[in-house]
């Protein structure tokens, strides 16, 4: 059982359930990079310069670091100080160390880029309070876990397992599963277009890593749900649908203010659609009915945020797979 297991052992790693964890830790330990490997040298001239970026092109930049600054933090403490007293099992707590070191990674990234191009920290770091789109995400997920953090919750009533499963999905579901990804659109559909490529590259490696958290989390959810069938009432199921439905809605309010007039190919109608697109995905990947039924407005993005292609993504196209500080693609 991954959870309430008192006969786990959490010191003794061999041998091993949950193969999967273990996979998940070597394919995290594969993608390893870090932000300083990453030149910024042409970003700060273009955000330097007056004419390389418009007006609306800065505020989505900025929004997006301000946002994703915050939030990296706030899913590292999550997996410390809630998940990983939880799941005792030590091939997933393995991967859960992996993890929080990689939201390390990503917090540093945000350092990297307020140092680079000399922002000033307190605008960045205080919009999760003062961009009401920002706080309405953050406070959504941090509700999500309140039980988990109470220091005498545990895991025993099937109302304890329903609590520390909406947890589990407010953080790699709703977070880093949706929260994330118009974020992930904006940047990279910029650095398509020559702009800000280095970020932009940061943030692909980012989503590659958060591609693989989102698969833990869906894994460790599927396998509570295995476990413990009875938790997985239809009445569950709905409770999760209402939350994927209002995640979806802060997330397409974030998505249209930080962006109200667009970039090239990309609105804010595009952006709602995409992320209505990716909420299907995520509940697809824990087995519950999907609630859009749209297509991918974005299909160049689709190989790399559409999960189920993702091996086929990472195995085929990055040549440089297994080495640190190089994406390269055929
Ligand atoms: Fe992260
Ligand atoms: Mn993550």
């Amino acid at each position: 059982m991954i959870i309430n297991n008192s006969a786990t052992d959490p010191n003794k790693i061999l041998p091993m359930t949950y193969m999967w964890a273990r996979q998940h830790y070597k394919d995290g330990v594969a993608n390893n990079w870090t932000p300083e490997e990453i030149p910024m040298q042409d970003d700060i001239e273009q955000w330097k310069s007056s004419t390389a970026l418009s007006e609306g092109e800065r505020k989505l930049i900025l929004w997006n670091l301000g946002f994703f600054s915050t939030a990296e933090s706030l899913t590292a403490n999550n997996i410390v100080l809630a998940v990983y007293k939880h799941i005792t099992n030590p091939e997933c707590r393995q991967y859960m160390l992996r993890q929080a070191f990689e939201e390390a990674i990503h917090t540093d990234t945000f350092i990297y880029c307020c140092d680079s191009f000399g922002l000033n920290p307190e605008e960045i770091y205080t919009m999760y309070n003062t961009i009401p789109s920002i706080k309405e995400k953050d406070d959504f997920v941090v509700e999500l876990t309140k039980h988990v953090l109470d220091p005498t919750f545990t895991t025993n009533t099937l109302e304890d397992i329903q609590n520390f499963l909406h947890n589990m999905i407010g953080y790699y579901v709703i977070m880093e599963g949706i929260f994330f990804y118009a974020g992930f659109a904006m940047m990279l559909s910029l650095k398509r277009q020559g702009k800000m490529v280095g970020i932009g590259e940061q943030f692909e490696y980012i989503m590659r890593d958060e591609s693989l958290h989102l698969a833990f989390g869906a894994d460790v959810i599927n396998t509570i749900k295995a476990e413990n069938p009875e938790v997985w009432t239809q009445s569950f199921q709905s409770d999760i649908q209402k939350l994927i439905m209002k995640a979806v809605q802060f997330e397409e309010a974030y998505a249209r203010e930080s962006c109200p007039d667009g970039i090239v190919g990309m609105n804010a109608e595009l952006f709602c659609e995409y992320v209505q697109y990716i909420a299907d995905r995520r509940l697809e990947r824990i087995g519950i009915e999907k609630i859009y039924h749209k297509t991918n407005p974005f299909p160049w993005l689709s190989t790399t945020t559409d999960l189920s292609k993702e091996k086929n993504f990472f195995e085929t196209r990055v040549t440089e797979y297994q080495q640190a500080g190089s994406l390269e693609w055929d």
